[in-house]
């Protein structure tokens, strides 16, 4: 009997706490703390002390299978392979899609856009950050040069104030949220802006905002509009380091408070209190997530987040700037390394140059040039598909209609570790392996790349994504361009093609016990913890006010449907519940959807606290069972979206923020039925 004690990064949110799995004889039996992992010390959410019970679960997928009338048959991984790249031959440009996966390691996330792009000629390739993340992108784009998270999770206590704009961040971000406690302990006031009475409501806010769903916008622009009347503004910063603000002050000086307070629902009195708060501070932080960004006006929210850090000049220095809190492990990673329509590797533009640029890079010729079709259009549009570690037929809204869509599909490919719901529709699924039946990078919240060690081997006949990535290549005829026998030969490619990744190299991530922040560009640079120190990455070098101004969410309560019906998670899931579902201590804490309903609506609709209620929205219905809490307030309603059997997505709209297709998640109108 051997045993050892493996390190390895928790495989939830992107936080990256450092885990001691405890291995014994090729097989994982327990976990212990890392105490000097420089992220948690130790510490771990329930997510995180039960990390790899699900490894084990019965349902892992461990053979391929494919579909023949209607049932899955296992067969071996040449016939599936051939079989898969004899259909994809029948697809074109147009009529492929394929979508990545924020868990997957960033050199499998590099090889299936370079798939995407040589082998089937499109850049028709995504991944779930454009649900939840390209708000921040098409945002911060224009104001600074980029959408990343701008300052590290340590230095988040350098803080004396932290704007939790949309996070309920002890339960999405726990090991953020205690820096933000530490914070809080040397003297930090926190303000949150949600419409519910969460954790962080109740336990870590000195200020909580608590806003009607979707009026961010004007939210931010009171605020702003009285740091403005209090001549409170960052005069010097707005002076060097910006460009714009007359527009923004011409504005906000017609700016109607009383109005302000009517449509946000929140207090004149608490806006101003949170505004005086955030300007006086030495170190303004904005933290922010979905709450926020899933809205038709998504990427409006985050300019006016933007414009609140440029004002009052907490943007560019350790302990501030607006800062987007991706949830996936590798939400950061994927995106950086290009699963993106508009995007290659290093977020290079989609276009001629970028396309010459990789072509040299990759000895291949005719890079499509063109944008591909984002998420959920690729869903309606393509009749190939391949589904790369992700599931959504629980991410994406009106999910019935999506089935609609997919039922008619030619061809589906799903690669994941269990039998997703959009495995069920597949006609082929590839048996993969999980994040420690291979090594690879992963990059984090905060620019941090860590490097993931194999710990065991995969179940069976499953295989790690990349390797299923190059045999597919060879199949079709590129073997060359995927000539690869290990993740280390992928990342150094990748350091070629991506600058900001060019100075990391495996045997500096080995040492580097919490990883290196990117931008790192050359191999003795310590990498970059702060984003913007000097100047910003925009043309000019200076960060842009941008105007916005209120537009409602795309459907309101109405008589026929009364309710405003509001979506998220809880500490205890991760994101479609796929890996969380399946571990027993996890699923135990709470094993089934529920609606958090207020005791006034309940009174009013006749419900009874653990009611068996039916959800119903113009795009279908639900049953679920009813938590009658004064945590939501009157007019809304609160439904995690983690469980297959009350789907939340089959309520939500499909609205998208025209500026970046992200969907509104957020809010839609919804009415309750009782059973008799
Ligand atoms: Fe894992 Fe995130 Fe919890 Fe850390 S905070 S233990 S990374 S789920």
């Amino acid at each position: 009997m051997s045993i050892e004690f493996a390190p390895t990064i928790c495989p939830y949110c992107s936080c990256g706490c450092g885990i001691y799995l405890v291995v014994e004889d090729g097989k994982i039996i327990g976990q212990e703390p890392w105490k000097e992992h420089p992220i948690n010390e130790g510490a771990n959410c329930p997510k995180g002390k039960n990390a790899y019970a699900f490894l084990y679960s019965k349902d892992r997928l461990k053979v391929p299978l494919v579909k023949k009338n209607g049932t899955f048959k296992e067969t071996s991984w040449d016939e599936a392979l051939r079989l898969v790249a004899s259909k994809f031959k029948e697809a074109t440009p147009e009529t492929f899609g394929a979508l990545g996966s924020g868990k997957t390691s960033n050199e499998e996330s590099y090889l299936l856009q370079k798939f995407v792009r040589v082998v089937m000629g499109t850049n028709t390739v995504e991944y779930v950050g454009r649900l939840c993340h390209s708000s921040a992108v098409a945002a911060l784009l224009p104001a600074v040069g980029s959408g990343v998270m701008q300052t590290s999770q340590p230095e988040i206590e350098l803080a004396d104030c932290i704007f939790l704009a949309g996070v309920n961040i002890m339960e999405t971000f726990p090991m953020i949220a205690r820096r933000v406690f530490r914070a809080k302990g040397k003297g930090a006031k926190v303000i949150y802006s949600d419409p519910r009475k969460t954790a962080t409501a109740k336990y870590l806010a000195d200020i909580h905002l608590p806003l009607k769903a979707g009026t961010d916008v004007v939210l931010v622009n009171a605020m702003m509009s009285i740091i403005l009347a209090e001549a409170l503004e960052d005069k010097e910063f707005i002076a060097t380091r910006t460009a714009d603000f007359e527009q923004l002050r011409d504005f906000l000086c017609h700016m109607n408070l009383k109005q302000a307070e009517e449509i946000t629902g929140v207090p004149l009195e608490k806006i101003r209190e949170a505004a005086i708060t955030f300007a006086k501070a030495e170190r303004a932080c904005i933290l922010y997530d979905q709450g926020i960004c899933q809205h038709t006006v998504g990427a409006d929210n985050v300019k006016a987040h933007a414009d609140l850090a440029l004002l009052t000049g907490n943007i560019g220095k350790p302990g501030t700037g607006v800062n987007s809190m991706r949830g996936q492990i590798s939400g950061e990673g994927t995106g950086d390394m290009g699963c993106l329509a508009v995007f290659y590797p290093g977020f290079k533009r989609v276009g001629e140059e970028t396309a010459k640029f990789f072509e040299d890079a990759w000895g291949v010729s005719n890079l499509p040039t063109k944008p591909g079709l984002t998420y959920i259009e690729m869903l309606y549009k393509c009749p190939f598909l391949y589904i790369v570690g992700t599931d959504p037929m629980m991410a994406v809204p009106d999910v019935n209609n999506l089935r609609k869509a997919l039922e008619k599909a030619s061809f589906i490919v799903v690669q994941d570790i269990f039998l997703t719901e959009i495995g069920k529709l597949a006609d082929v699924v590839l048996p993969a392996a999980t994040w420690v039946e291979r090594e690879g990078t992963h990059t984090y919240v905060d620019r941090r790349v860590q490097k993931i060690e194999k710990v065991i081997e995969p179940p069976d006949e499953a295989k790690p994504d990349w390797w299923i990535i190059c045999q597919l290549a060879d199949r079709m005829g590129y073997k060359d361009n995927f000539n690869f026998s290990s993740a280390g030969e992928i990342f150094e490619e990748i350091r070629k093609c991506v600058p900001q990744y060019k100075g990391i190299s495996y045997e500096r991530l080995k040492k580097a016990v919490g990883g290196i922040h990117w931008p790192c560009p050359s191999e003795d640079h310590p990498g970059t913890p702060t984003m913007f120190l000097q100047k910003f990455t925009t043309l000019d070098s200076l960060g842009h006010f941008q105007v916005v101004d209120f537009k409602p969410p795309a459907e309101q309560p109405d008589d026929e449907y009364p309710y405003v019906l509001t979506t998220g998670r809880s500490i205890f899931h991760y994101h479609t519940g796929t890996m969380t579902r399946r571990t027993p201590k996890l699923n135990d804490e709470v094993h089934h959807g529920f609606v958090e309903i207020n005791p006034e609506d309940a009174q009013r609709s006749g419900v009874r606290d653990k009611d068996v209620v039916t959800l119903k929205t113009r795009r279908g219905s639900i049953e679920v069972k009813a938590r009658i809490t004064d945590e939501v307030p009157p007019g809304l309603m609160f439904i995690p979206f983690h469980f297959t059997d009350s789907c939340a997505n089959v309520l939500t709209i499909p609205a998208l923020d025209p500026s970046c297709k992200c969907a509104e998640t957020k809010v839609c109108a919804v009415k309750i039925e009782v059973k008799k």
